[in-house]
């Protein structure tokens, strides 16, 4: 006999993986269908052939002020503490490559500008502007002090800009003012990434926590499939997590994506680099290099893995992921059609950051499952 479904859900990643634990645990019959021959979407982690535990996706670090959410994804994984901080390498303009932190603080002032220059800017903006404050560009060129202003434009330069048009393929006239006068300077010496009161790797990897997630009686992971010909005999609620404009066949044209391409390398040593994430912020084609046994704390002696990450246009072709959502107007007017035409399903529900056009971060999408399981 067929075995009946409640819900079914397309994608095992964080917003299928989630949704289908939560509704699972309230008795449903959930069925997860998984294109990839994997759980864990694009957080997936797996031994590299020299037993380097990488992430396939690029690196993912998990951080959350999300009580609720770091506390439910604790039930299926312990967490080793990891505070990511990222540096960026640049030349120094005198034959050399120098690093100081990302973002932009109070200790990258004075490797940029020197000890002494660097410390007495440094406690100008903090007269200026309080300590522990992050102070956006778009405030320091608005400051009628010119050293301040031409810090302003340093930091443009130096971390953002061409940074940002390797990530996003733009010329400089491209990049949105209103982006730009986000970019933050940190007043603190506090050289951490996120200041997130949660911040961790799973201590196993995000598998292993997938693994667990996913193993409840009435729970059944198909992989290696397609969902959208299954879902069509869909009885109940459908959970999609794949691309929209894919559901629908393109019919209004595809949505433009960034996708990333990933060059691996093991390296026979301990470590090739000082942090997890090295920004390469002013050259080089690609944007930056994380070296996996940082994040993880893999203790394996002799042998590393690093990953250079590129930024490229999706085409769409064979094989390509598409990562990031091209955020835009335009891009946003097309994916209100596929949204619409997906309303007149009232048992389809888009979660996650394909189906909803979107960039979530894990914790983000997580609590989103929850409460998409909630309602329903
Ligand atoms: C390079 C990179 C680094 C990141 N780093 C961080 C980080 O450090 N911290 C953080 O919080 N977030 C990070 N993120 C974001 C994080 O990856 C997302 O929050 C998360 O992947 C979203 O989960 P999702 O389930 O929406 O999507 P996905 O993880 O992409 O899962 C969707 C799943 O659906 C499957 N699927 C698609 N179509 C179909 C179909 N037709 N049939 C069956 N299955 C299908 C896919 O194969 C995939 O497994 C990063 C993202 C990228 C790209």
């Amino acid at each position: 006999m067929k075995k009946r479904y409640d819900v079914w859900v397309a994608g095992a990643g964080y917003a299928g993986g989630v949704a289908a634990r939560a509704l699972a645990e309230r008795g449903k019959q959930v069925l997860v269908l998984e294109r990839r021959n994997h759980i864990g979407g694009n957080a997936y982690d797996c031994l590299s052939a020299t037993g380097v535990l990488m992430h396939q996706y690029g690196p993912h670090i998990f951080h959350t002020n999300d009580k609720k959410v770091f506390d439910w994804l604790s039930r299926f994984t312990e967490w080793r503490d990891y505070q990511h901080r990222v540096i960026a390498n640049i030349p120094d303009g005198r034959g050399e490559r120098m690093t100081y932190p990302v973002p932009f603080n109070l200790t990258s002032l004075e490797t940029a500008f020197g000890a002494e220059e660097g410390k007495k800017l440094g406690d100008k903006l903090v007269a200026a502007y309080g300590a522990e404050k992050k102070v956006t560009i778009l405030e320091l060129r608005q400051n009628p002090d010119p050293e301040i202003s031409a810090l302003a434009d340093y930091v443009y330069e130096h971390v953002f800009v061409h940074y940002t048009m390797k990530q996003w393929g733009q010329k400089p006239e491209e990049i949105d003012p209103n982006t730009t006068a986000r970019v933050p300077v940190f007043l603190s010496q506090d050289d951490r990434y996120f200041q997130d009161t949660c911040q961790g790797m799973p201590a196993e990897g995000y598998t292993k926590m997938f693994e667990r997630m996913l193993d409840h009686p009435n729970i059944e992971v198909r992989l290696g499939v397609d969902a959208r010909p299954i879902l069509k005999e869909a009885q109940g609620p459908v959970i999609y997590t794949g691309q929209t404009d894919e559901l629908f066949g393109f019919k209004y044209g595809p949505l433009p994506y960034r996708t990333l391409f990933f060059q691996f390398e093991t390296l026979f040593q301990d470590f090739y680099q000082s942090h997890g994430t090295v920004n390469y912020t002013v050259d080089e084609e690609f944007t930056r290099i994380t070296e996996f046994k940082h994040l993880t704390g893999q203790e394996i002696p002799g042998v590393t893995t690093i990953v250079k990450e590129y930024s490229r246009p999706y085409t769409g072709e064979e094989g390509e992921i598409p990562y990031y959502a091209i955020i835009n107007p335009a891009n946003n007017a097309l994916y209100a059609k596929y949204k619409e035409e997906a309303e007149q399903y009232p048992n389809l529900h888009l979660l996650g950051r394909l189906a909803e056009y979107k960039y979530y971060n894990m914790d983000a999408i997580a609590a989103r499952a929850l409460e998409l399981a909630e309602r329903l």
